[in-house]
């Protein structure tokens, strides 16, 4: 496992980051994870893009140009020397004495490359509990600020769930680190890409696969009652991938699922297709 701050590749366990940090201190930052097979960042280019958009809807400047982003996490990959890893980065506001407006500091930049974690068993799939969406209202900046989403993890997980699916006002957005997908009838339902969730690259791979596989796609808001009448549910992450859904609550979903098991099929195939470049 490798870590990178500022401008130099340190020891993860180092203690690097100064007290006066506004991500320590505030959270005030961005931050993007890519999952690597094979040696490989999968789908680098868009993580990238929405880490630009990211930094953009917060007005925070790339110290340096995004080619040498590219370089740090490949060096990073090198010097791991792991084929299996998630690259964590992200970037605060700087170094500067604690006071909430903007500073005029450069931004900093840090890496992580650690090992996968292990993916649950896509068969069995996972149980979700659902649980209010109590988050801001620009989900789609990927912010550090991650208290709401840690605590309803925290709640799921303790519950013996795999995911927390959060919902607002009736309307199911995303789960605490994933977006979710529902089938009824042979169509293939998602929330739109509006501020109120992050506009997930595997959700966004996943249209793509369904549309070359004729599946149609509803881009619409659905309620909890909707998800739990689904005849398939699962959601999509970086490091889950695509995962289905056999418990919502306490309402179990059929265990025959075509689509789902169509779009898993289809995603592994094009990222074991992209560690083999
Ligand atoms: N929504 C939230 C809130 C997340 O934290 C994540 C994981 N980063 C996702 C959705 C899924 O996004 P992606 O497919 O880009 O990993």
């Amino acid at each position: 496992e490798i870590a990178f701050y500022e401008n130099k590749f340190v020891d993860i366990n180092e203690k690097v980051v100064p007290i006066q940090e506004r991500g320590h201190q505030f959270g005030d930052g961005i931050y993007e994870v890519v999952r690597v097979y094979n040696g490989q960042p999968f789908l680098l280019e868009e993580h990238l893009e929405r880490f630009q958009k990211s930094a953009d809807a917060i007005e925070l400047v790339l110290p340096f140009p995004k080619e040498k982003i590219t370089a740090i996490i490949d060096e990073g990959i090198t010097r791991s020397e792991m084929k299996e890893a998630d690259v964590y980065f992200q970037l605060t506001r700087g170094i500067a004495p604690r006071q909430h407006n903007y500073p005029e500091c450069p931004a900093v930049f840090s890496m992580t490359v650690r090992k996968a974690r292990p993916i649950s068993n896509r068969e069995k799939g996972i149980s979700v509990i659902t649980l209010e969406d109590e988050r801001w209202l620009n989900c789609y900046i990927k912010s550090l600020n991650l208290l709401p989403n840690i605590i309803a993890k925290q709640k799921a997980l303790k519950n013996g769930h795999g995911e927390a699916i959060l919902v607002r006002e009736g309307i199911v957005t995303e789960g605490s680190s994933s977006n979710v997908f529902a089938v009824k009838d042979g169509k293939l339902y998602t929330h739109p890409a509006t501020k109120r969730i992050l506009h997930g690259i595997t959700r966004a791979k996943v249209m793509q696969l369904a549309k070359e596989l004729r599946i149609p796609l509803v881009e619409k808001e659905f309620t909890t009652d909707f998800l739990k009448n689904a005849d398939e549910a699962f959601i999509t992450s970086t490091s889950a991938e695509v995962m289905p859904i056999h418990t919502i609550d306490d309402t179990v979903l059929p265990v025959d699922r075509p689509i789902s098991s169509m779009l898993v099929e289809e995603f592994v195939k094009l990222y074991h297709h992209h560690a083999m470049k």
